[in-house]
C-alpha cells in the first residue's frame, strides 16, 4: 500500500516489544540511605534538579521532594523544568519526557535514568507513517498526545496531555475543527464521547491501562460498594463506563484527597499510589484488576518502562553525565510550537 493511500483502518502498528520488568538489587536500610545522601550531593554538585513522574519508583518520587524538585504528571513536568533555574534537569520518567524537557530547554542539559526507558504509546506512532496519515487529511487540525517522539511532534498543531485534552478538544470541535487524534485510541474514544468532536483516531494503546479487565473489575466492586473507582481514560471503555472520576493522573490524586470515600478502586500505574497515601494516609486504596477473563498480563498495572528508573542509575548518571537527551535544535524549534501552544491555553484556563 501507499502511504498516500492511508485511512485509520488501514493502519498496521509496529510491533511493541514489551521488556521484562526489571530486577532491582535489593539495598538495605542502611545503604538506601547512603545513596541518596549521594545523590542529594551530586545534584547540588551539578546544580541539578531531579523531576520525577508519578508511575516511578515511591524512593525516587520521594527524593525529588526532599532535594526541591517535583513529581507531578508530564505536563507539569515540562512547567517545572521550565521555571526552575537549575542548568541540570534529572528527568525520572520514559524517554518522551526527556525530549520535551529537552525541547522546552534547549539551553539546559537533560539526563534520563535509562535511556532505552521508552512507553508503547510512542512506538506505536512511527513519525514516518504518522506524517503520511497526517498527509491523507489535510483538511484535519492535527492533535498529538504528548507520549509522542519529537518528530511526531513536530508534526502536530498541537500536543496534549490527559489533565487538559478535553478543554482542548472542546475548544477546536467549537471552531469546527476536525481532529486527528494520536496515538491512544481508548483517550481518543473517551474524549470524542465527551465533546462530540468529529476526530479520527491513531489506533494506539498503552499496554499498562489496556490491561484493566471490566468484568473483573464488576466483581471487585460488588465487594466494595463503598469504594470510588477512579480510572485513567488511557483504559478500555468498558472501565471507564464504570469509574466515579474518569482524569489524569493530577486528578485522580486530587479525587482520593477530595472525596469523603474511604475506599479507593484505582485503574492507573500502581507507582501513583506513592502520592495518594501522601496525601490521604487513612484511606485504603485497592488495585484495579487487571488479570480475569480474557487477560494476558504484562505489566500488571506497572509500566516496565517506569521501573527502569532506579536511585542506582540516577547515582549513575550524575556522577558520569551519560544519558544525555539530546534533539536536534531544528527539529526541537518545530516540536516545540505544539507544545508551547498547549502551554499557553493551560495558562489562559488557569486565568
Ligand atoms: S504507563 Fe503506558 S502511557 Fe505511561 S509510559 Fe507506560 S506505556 Fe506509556
Amino acid at each position: 500500500m501507499q502511504h498516500s493511500d492511508l485511512t485509520a483502518d488501514a493502519i498496521v502498528l509496529p510491533k511493541v516489544v514489551t521488556p521484562d520488568h526489571p530486577l532491582v538489587p535489593k539495598l538495605s536500610i542502611e545503604e538506601e540511605t547512603a545513596l541518596k545522601n549521594h545523590i542529594k550531593d551530586l545534584l547540588k554538585r551539578n546544580n541539578a534538579v531531579l523531576v520525577a513522574h508519578y508511575y516511578t519508583d515511591g524512593k525516587i518520587q520521594n527524593l525529588a521532594e526532599e532535594t526541591g524538585g517535583c513529581v507531578a504528571d508530564s505536563l507539569e513536568m515540562a512547567r517545572f523544568g521550565m521555571e526552575h533555574p537549575a542548568r541540570t534537569l534529572v528527568v525520572a520518567g520514559v524517554r518522551f519526557m526527556g525530549e520535551t524537557s529537552k525541547i522546552l530547554n534547549n539551553d539546559k542539559r537533560i539526563l534520563m535514568p535509562d535511556l532505552s526507558a521508552t512507553c508503547s504509546l510512542d512506538d506505536c506512532c512511527p513519525a514516518d507513517l504518522f506524517s503520511a496519515f497526517c498527509d491523507n487529511h489535510p483538511d484535519h487540525t492535527v492533535v498529538v498526545y504528548a507520549n509522542t517522539s519529537a518528530r511526531v511532534k513536530a508534526r502536530s498543531d498541537w500536543v496534549v496531555t490527559s489533565g487538559i485534552a478535553l478543554e482542548i478538544i472542546k475548544y477546536l470541535a467549537k471552531n469546527g475543527e476536525k481532529i486527528i487524534w494520536a496515538p491512544d485510541r481508548h483517550l481518543g474514544r473517551y474524549i470524542q464521547s465527551q465533546t462530540g468532536a468529529e476526530m479520527i483516531l491513531w489506533p494506539g494503546s498503552c499496554i499498562v491501562h489496556e490491561e484493566f479487565r471490566a468484568v473483573a473489575l464488576q466483581r471487585i466492586r460488588k465487594l466494595h460498594p463503598a469504594a470510588a473507582v477512579l480510572v485513567h481514560p488511557e483504559s478500555p471503555h468498558d472501565v471507564i463506563c464504570q469509574a466515579d472520576v474518569v482524569g489524569s493522573t493530577t486528578a485522580l490524586i486530587k479525587a482520593v484527597g477530595n472525596m469523603p470515600n474511604t475506599e479507593f478502586i484505582v485503574a492507573t500505574d500502581a507507582g501513583i499510589f506513592n502520592k495518594m497515601r501522601q496525601i490521604a494516609p487513612g484511606k485504603t486504596l485497592i488495585e484495579a484488576p487487571t488479570a480475569g477473563d480474557g487477560a494476558t498480563c504484562q505489566s500488571c498495572a506497572h509500566c516496565p518502562w517506569m521501573e527502569m528508573n532506579s536511585l542506582q542509575k540516577l547515582a549513575h548518571i550524575l556522577e558520569t553525565g551519560e544519558n544525555e537527551i539530546l534533539v536536534d535544535a531544528e527539529l526541537a524549534a518545530k516540536a516545540s510550537i505544539p507544545i508551547t501552544r498547549m502551554l499557553n491555553f493551560s495558562k489562559m484556563i488557569r486565568l
